[in-house]
């Protein structure tokens, strides 16, 4: 039986998410080691012309689409892939650990009667199968999980848990027929589009981080102004956003988003479990505090005991300089 590999392919406004395609990269890698397939998935409304985008990543792109399909519903998608999962069997089934994937692939799980794994960072082969890394307690332990072969394998990863790999793969397009559900369960009546010209925080490879030790939603924008430089966003935590400082999209943590930039640097952030859990893996952290037991310094690659309104401005003129000299 080939072991088959799916990524499930989410889309943003029009265009692949990131995270996507930094799966469709590992998927193939995987792909390879099984001498298998990689099929991308995608289902949208009018998405052809997303689909010759994604062909140099994968060997196969499956392609569903009709109007009913144009924005993600549990009840539509849901359906879709179980008829897909039953025609392709595949051995596995990747997706991001965004609003979407959390919803839609323990649903996938449950319908199917697979096995699912979510919020992993890496992925590795094991006795012919895989073994999934998976953060736990708040990354205080590393799990590796492996799942029965006998059950569809469902994973969610955390966004920028692997690089972007371009192949020059030719996938071949396969469209599919698959009718939505003619009884709906959730009909989407509008959306408001909040323009934002940030990049988004779970695809950002730089944040920098406010915590309560910023002392009021003015002093963020020197935040703001760092983010600027280097090109990321900034975030916060949850008793900044819950004294509306920032707004609720800035969260990180728990009960906000999981993140996991190539840089964050948190200023006045305590570093309690409910935030790390949301950037533990983030490659490369740095903690402004100026409590030398604050506990996000057992987190940071790099700790600064200080004020951080003492080396905000120091690390402001410095980035300046340096992008001045490059
Ligand atoms: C169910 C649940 C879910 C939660 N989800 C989340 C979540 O998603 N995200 C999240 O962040 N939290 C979450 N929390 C809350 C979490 O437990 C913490 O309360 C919160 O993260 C604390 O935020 P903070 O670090 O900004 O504030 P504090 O804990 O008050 O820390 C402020 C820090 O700033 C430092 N500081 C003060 N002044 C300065 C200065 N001038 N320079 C440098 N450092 C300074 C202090 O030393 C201190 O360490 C959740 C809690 C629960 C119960």
């Amino acid at each position: 039986m080939p072991k088959d590999i799916f990524v499930f392919v989410e889309l943003k406004e029009g265009t692949v998410r990131k995270v996507s395609l930094e799966l469709l990269s590992k998927g193939k890698e995987i792909a390879d080691c099984f001498s298998s397939t990689l099929y991308a998935v995608l289902i949208g409304h009018d998405v052809k012309g997303i689909a010759t985008s994604i062909q140099p990543y994968s060997d196969k792109v499956i392609v569903v689409e009709n109007e009913g399909l144009a924005d993600y519903r549990w009840d539509t998608y849901t359906g879709v892939f179980e008829a897909l999962l039953g025609k392709y069997k595949p051995y596995t089934v990747l997706g991001g650990s965004t609003i979407t994937g959390k919803d839609l692939f323990p649903r996938l799980a449950a319908r199917s009667g697979g096995a699912i794994v979510s919020d992993a960072v890496g992925i590795d082969l094991h006795n012919g199968g895989v073994k999934i890394k998976k953060p736990l307690f708040g990354g205080k332990v590393i799990s590796w999980v492996t799942c029965s072969d006998d059950s569809v394998i469902f994973i969610t990863f955390r966004p920028n848990s692997f690089g972007v790999e371009k192949r020059s793969l030719n996938g071949e397009v396969i469209e599919e027929k698959v009718e939505a559900p003619k009884d709906p369960k959730m009909n989407l009546l509008g959306a408001e589009k909040h323009v934002s010209e940030a990049v988004d925080l779970q695809e950002a490879d730089f944040i920098i981080c406010g915590g309560r030790g910023m002392k009021g939603p003015e002093n963020f924008q020197i935040l703001e102004e760092i983010a600027g430089i280097m090109g990321g966003r900034v975030g916060a935590s949850r008793a900044v956003v819950d004294s509306k400082w920032r707004e609720y999209e800035d969260q990180v943590g728990k009960s906000g988003k999981t993140v996991s930039p190539k840089l964050y640097i948190g200023c006045g952030v305590s570093g309690a479990l409910h935030h790390t859990m949301g950037m533990d893996t983030s490659k490369a952290i740095v903690a402004i505090n100026k409590d030398p037991n604050a506990p996000i310094f057992h987190y940071a690659d790099y700790g600064i005991v200080d004020d951080a309104f003492v080396i905000l401005p120091a690390l402001r003129e410095a980035l300046k300089k340096t992008k001045e000299e490059i």
